[in-house]
């Protein structure tokens, strides 16, 4: 198998080899093309799977033919990766930023604890693709900093650990809104019935993924 195969934009084959990568995981050969045709996915993936390539990689790649096909398109916030700490949400940051190189498409990082001025300026720069954690994204919501009506796609990434910490009030709160009509990719290391609760809430039809 190879990224190529798996139905992948060359600009984003070509970078992931720049980065050393031969060959997709597991959880990237099961996800990108469930990803890619937009259906909703479910995965039990722990870190170090390749899990964020999994949905950074096809993300992209949706974002990246819309540009290519439509340059006049206006940027707006069309992925949202909720992570329920301010280290993950650097670290998918990071990683859209490195997969997204040399592309047209802009990632931009908000997380509490920290001061929300720079943060407001990146967005109002341009966004695509928008990692936060739930506090911090609440907070711009509620203070309509930010306009979520355009969003394709929402990635809850490790959605376990966000229960854990008590992110659930907050991320009911987010859901209501953020449009109805949207693909929702579910990823967590662990399953439970409150895990499995959340995820009936918001998948429809999902492709189950386990690696
Ligand atoms: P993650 O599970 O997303 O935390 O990724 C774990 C690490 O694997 C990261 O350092 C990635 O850069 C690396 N990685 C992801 N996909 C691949 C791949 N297909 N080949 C080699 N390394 C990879």
């Amino acid at each position: 198998m190879s990224f190529a195969s798996l139905g992948l934009h060359q600009d984003i084959v070509n970078r992931v080899s720049e980065l050393g990568y031969e060959a997709p995981t597991p959880i990237q050969t099961a996800a990108i093309p469930a990803i890619l045709a937009q259906r909703d996915v479910m995965a039990g993936a722990q870190t170090g799977t390749g899990k964020t390539a999994a949905f950074a990689l096809p993300l992209l790649h949706r974002l990246l033919t819309q540009k290519l096909s439509d340059p006049t398109d206006s940027t707006v916030i069309r992925v949202l990766v909720l992570t329920p700490t301010r280290e993950l949400a650097q670290q998918v940051h990071a990683s859209f930023v490195n997969y997204s190189q040399g592309l047209p498409v802009k990632a931009v990082v908000a997380y509490g604890g920290a001061s929300i001025n720079p943060q407001l300026e990146a967005l109002r720069q341009g966004c695509d693709v928008l990692v936060a954690t739930p506090g911090r994204l609440l907070e711009l919501i509620m203070k309509n900093l930010i306009d979520l009506s355009g969003l394709q796609t929402l990635v809850l990434d490790e959605a376990d650990r966000m229960l854990d910490m008590g992110f659930i009030i907050d991320i009911q709160r987010i859901l209501k809104k953020l449009p109805s009509e949207r693909q929702t990719l579910f990823f967590s290391a662990t399953f439970n019935d409150e895990i499995f609760a959340l995820s009936k809430t918001l998948l429809k039809a999902p492709e189950l993924i386990e690696v």
